[in-house]
């Protein structure tokens, strides 16, 4: 027998599943785990040249995966006018004015990251930044990217007033008189892709590989990347990006891309989507990066009163309106897409949040499962903020895989003041109901949505088993019924969201012969008290068997 690279030992190790096993050592050579053995009989593969690593107790767990992250916008938001960290809108607009001040020469101000609970409505006014800024163009995406807001120079550069019509899929927040007030929900955003400029290729990457930098430092070893596209946010390609970060060898982590599914577009987008997938994997590269799956938006979000209903919305003083959100596709048309994208052995990877937008993706992949039989798609559905009570058996029956963000399943302003309020009564049992998925055997994947939240997996694991923030008081989220136990929370981020990158085979579980990516985590996340388990932190993330970060180095 040959001498290891590394070997662990000293520490409980969780595997991908079940809880933790106690006397295990695991030891690696060059990128793959070599042994997971009992502790004794690891002394034999410690040589000369061994790195020996001692745990103190501190779980060794595989490197959690993000299912669902948009790193490039992420890395982009932290390089430019970044709002991520202002605390109410004063906050916000004292940022922008510092940007501003710094930045004398850019001719556009963009960035992003404001949060919606801290303006009036969710929408923030143009004469907040023309406060600031003067006559300079402004255009900042909202932290969940479903809104922008905008200075009175940018209207006026991107020719919108008060005769621009609101789009078919989106809305326009405007003033007494119809001026547009300096807040664009979804399609609306658009109104300024041709004004505004584009972030730079160079920008771009840069702000891919920070990006990169911050996950790693969380424990995340892959992730899927949820808009694989162009045009959000300013950058011009994605795909291209992560293509010269395999070109210069700057991609660490294992990517699985989700390519965007333009909604005013068909059937006929599935080829090139295929070509693209099928380049990779004639390359070689597609271990490192592949595109084998497509994004769909089913509908959009609760905040703005665009995620798709099964009941109608409520206006502030409890009534019915006549809004029950957006289908971005019409229903017929997405079982057609969806029947074709498996077909074709893609992936679908929904954005479904309201109760008719789950249903209508549950739909279509029935439809797809009639038509196409049993195939190895995988396909999720992100999101799921409201799930209706008869639509929980039918995730296992077609083997879709919730997709949580389970950072959002608990009280918070943005839920208790800008939503729940508009729903109907009783709605609050409703939210994210991960316990129920659960007990119906439901396969999940977890991830973050970052830079729509933190990208922590440690605080959404926390969320998943309390459903309340650390330190609060609140009653969990939804009962107690819809916690999840911190085994299902950590196997959902390991490997269950290795399930849905199609990378089972080799990530996501500690096995001999898997990758050695893993996270070095403590305490101990099942030492602790449910309520303690935001305390964790990450000591090591390790890709391939190389320490590629370690805490205080
Ligand atoms: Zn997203």
């Amino acid at each position: 027998m040959s001498f290891a690279d590394t070997v662990f030992f000293g520490g409980p190790v969780f595997t991908g599943t079940g809880t933790p096993h106690h006397g295990l050592a695991v030891a690696v050579t060059g990128t793959r785990i070599t042994a997971c053995v009992p502790e004794a009989e690891v002394a034999a593969m410690i040589g000369e040249h061994t790195r020996v690593i001692d745990l103190q107790g501190a779980l060794l767990s595989p490197g959690f995966q993000d299912a669902h992250v948009h790193p490039t916008s992420a890395g982009v938001e932290l390089l430019t006018c970044n709002l991520s960290e202002a605390t109410d809108a004063a906050d916000a607009v004292r940022t922008v004015a510092k940007y501003a001040d710094e930045n004398p020469d850019v001719p556009w101000i963009l960035g992003g990251g404001w949060s919606m609970d801290h303006f009036p409505g969710g929408a923030p006014t143009r004469d907040l930044l023309d406060s600031v800024v003067g006559d300079r163009p402004v255009l900042l995406l909202s932290r969940d990217h479903h809104s922008s807001w905008a200075s009175t120079a940018a209207l006026r550069l991107a020719g919108i007033d008060s005769n621009t019509p609101d789009p078919g899929d989106g809305r326009i927040e405007r003033e007494a008189d119809g001026t547009p007030a300096g807040t664009f929900h979804e399609g609306a955003m658009d109104l300024f892709n041709e004004a505004s400029p584009i972030i730079s290729d160079d920008l771009a990457y840069a702000g891919l590989l920070r990006a990169q930098g911050e996950l790693i430092a969380l424990g995340i070893t892959g992730w899927q990347d949820a808009y694989i596209g162009g045009g959000i946010g300013g950058v011009r390609d994605v795909r291209s990006l992560y293509l010269r970060a395999l070109e210069e060898g700057t991609l660490r982590a294992h990517v699985t891309g989700a390519q965007w599914w333009e909604r005013t577009a068909g059937r006929e987008q599935i080829p090139e989507m295929t070509r693209r997938r099928d380049e990779l994997i004639e390359r070689g590269q597609d271990s490192r990066f592949s595109l084998g799956t497509v994004k769909i938006m089913v509908d959009g979000v609760a905040e703005n009163h665009t995620a798709a209903m099964v009941a109608p919305y409520r206006d502030e003083h409890g009534h019915d309106t006549d809004n029950r959100g957006l289908s971005f596709i019409d229903p017929e048309r997405l079982n057609e897409y969806v029947t074709e994208l498996d077909a074709a052995g893609l992936q679908v990877h929904f954005h479904a949040l309201g109760d008719r937008a789950v249903r209508e993706a549950l739909d279509a992949l029935e439809a797809a499962h009639a038509a196409n039989g049993e195939t190895d798609g995988r396909h999720h559905l992100a999101h799921l903020q409201v799930i209706e009570e008869s639509d929980i058996a039918r995730f296992a029956a077609v083997n879709a895989v919730a997709n949580i963000q389970a950072l959002w399943a608990c009280h918070e302003d943005q839920l208790d003041e800008l939503t729940l309020p508009f729903l109907q009564e009783g709605a609050e049992a409703r939210q994210y109901p991960f316990g129920d998925l659960a007990r119906s055997n439901t396969r999940f994947a977890a991830g973050s949505d970052w830079p729509v939240s933190s990208a922590n997996p440690i605080e959404a694991i926390h969320i998943a088993v309390n459903r309340v923030v650390p330190g609060e008081t609140d009653a969990p989220l939804g009962g107690e019924q819809q916690q999840l136990d911190l085994d299902t929370a950590m196997a959902a981020y390991t490997s269950g969201s290795a399930y849905v990158n199609h990378r089972d085979h080799d990530t996501g579980y500690i096995r001999e012969g898997y990758l050695a990516n893993l996270v070095v985590l403590n305490p101990n996340p099942f030492e602790l008290s449910a309520a303690d388990i935001y305390t964790t932190e990450v000591n090591s993330t390790w890709i391939e068997g190389e320490s590629v970060y370690s805490r205080g180095a």
